[in-house]
């Protein structure tokens, strides 16, 4: 029984769909990339985006003349487009979907599998959404010693109101996962060969807020910290309105833990920041960054004490923190002004990374009930454009001051002969290699940097 997995969205999704891989082959059923070969085609969808929405409807109407062929074939869609309150006009439109799944939840999909079967699941279990996450993580057999990087949920669902955003009417209200059960889960990852982890939220910094008795996010990093065998650990997305001085100086003293801070600002203009109920204004963000980079320039600081993970920030000259950030350009009322605020604060700021997109209209949202879409899209595309060019200047600078030296990559996986792999600042890092670099931290000396990628050698 073989089963196939189409993931579309953000990291969250990503973990989502290893976790139904990962039951999956408890059951017995093996992985397989072609949808037509499976016996269970998975759909996990996300909706943040109107293209990523469409592409889920797309493929899921490609799907049906296979289901007309072989009715015994089990389509299960899960993730956004579902919402943790189901979408009864899906099941209208979709009427050949076996099973529909809220994000991160294997258990319909799994007591759909399972029902009248000898191997039964206990109910109470297929009910409880940590059911599968509880530190039991056995990987997809393919990804067993060779998967270097996982992403390991930590906070579920949001209970912020950003008006843009559809993550808190799709993926509930926020909860954090026990911190013995993600210390079980990464123990299980790390003796299944994983190395790096990312603990993922959407709002990862408010970790434990909900849990009074359990630790912080702080603190959840520091009993990850003494895992044998775990050699890096990254968390995203942060809030800025939740960055404590105390996780800034966890990042700093722990080598394990990357100097690599994904935060982000959305705008740059203080009325847009107060239209997407943010809860900061630029300055304060500003601010924010100010206080990243004083945390790791100064004496005692991983950069001070050279962390045995960043060999880099002795010998190199370039920053020994990297930020990301990610951009909305053409949210409703946005004006050129108003724009050139955004434009001004990242050419001011000049981070590592800004994940740029165009406003779109979410249905549900605050913004789509109250706000009207009215930046052209011609005119969010030349805003875009234009935020484009200034981050692909910057961030070639950025890079530009690795050249000469000398970085400890974490590689990956080898891509047409080069070998793949990551700087503690996150940096893509490729090297030409007789051997195989899976798994294994090396340093690297830069030779050659551009705003996408780096190419080193091997010391
Ligand atoms: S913080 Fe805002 S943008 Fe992020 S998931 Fe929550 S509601 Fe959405």
């Amino acid at each position: 029984m073989k089963y196939h997995i189409w993931t579309e969205g953000c990291q969250m999704n990503v973990a989502d769909s290893q976790r139904v891989a990962s039951a999956l082959e408890h059951l017995g059923y093996q992985s397989t990339d072609h949808a037509e070969a499976a016996d269970v085609i998975v759909l996990n969808t996300c909706v943040v985006r109107q293209s990523a929405e469409d592409r889920a409807y797309g493929r899921l109407s490609s799907l049906r003349p296979l289901k007309d062929r072989r009715p015994d074939l089990v389509i299960n869609l899960m993730g956004c487009l579902v919402g943790v309150k189901g979408n009864p006009r899906l099941k209208e439109r979709f009427p050949y979907v076996d099973v529909f799944s809220p994000p991160s939840d294997p258990g319909p999909l799994l007591a759909f599998l399972t029902q009248g079967e000898t191997y039964q699941m206990e109910q109470a279990e297929t009910q409880r959404r940590y059911a599968y996450m509880d530190g039991d993580l056995a990987l997809p057999v393919e990804a067993r010693g060779q998967l270097v990087m996982a992403h390991v949920p930590v906070v579920y669902g949001c209970s912020h109101a950003c008006t843009f955003c559809i993550i808190p009417f799709r993926r509930g209200i926020e909860r954090s996962r026990p911190a013995q059960d993600v210390l079980a889960e990464v123990r299980s990852l790390v003796a299944q060969g994983v190395k790096e982890v990312t603990l993922l939220g959407q709002i990862v910094d408010r970790y434990g807020v909900d849990q009074p008795d359990g630790p912080g996010l702080a603190g959840l990093l520091r009993l990850l910290h003494p895992i044998e065998g775990l050699e890096r650990i990254r968390f995203l997305t942060s809030h800025p309105s939740y960055m404590t001085d105390e996780l800034l100086d966890t990042v700093a003293e722990l080598p394990k833990v990357m100097p690599h801070i994904e935060v982000p600002c959305q705008a740059g203009d203080d009325q847009v920041l107060q239209n997407m109920k943010r809860g900061y204004t630029a300055g304060d963000y500003r601010r924010l960054v100010e206080r990243i980079r004083q945390r790791f320039s100064g004496n005692g600081s991983r950069g001070g004490n050279g962390a045995a993970t960043d060999g880099a920030a002795i010998h190199g000259a370039y920053p020994r923190v990297s930020i990301a950030t990610d951009v909305i350009v053409g949210f409703p009322g946005e004006t050129a002004e108003q724009y050139q605020h955004t434009y001004d604060l990242l050419d001011e700021l000049r981070l590592d990374v800004a994940h740029l997109a165009r406003y779109s209209t979410r249905q549900g949202t605050v913004a789509s009930r109250r706000m009207q879409d009215d930046v052209p899209e011609e005119e969010k595309m030349r805003r875009f454009r234009l935020l484009e060019e200034l981050q692909e200047r910057i961030v070639a600078e950025i890079n530009a001051r690795y050249l000469g030296s000398t970085v400890e990559v974490l590689f990956e996986e080898e891509v047409k002969g080069r070998w793949k792999g990551r700087t503690p600042t996150n940096k893509l890092v490729f090297v030409q290699a007789g051997r195989d670099l899976r798994g294994q931290v090396q340093p690297v000396q830069i030779t050659w940097t551009g705003p996408w990628s780096m190419q080193g050698s091997l010391l």
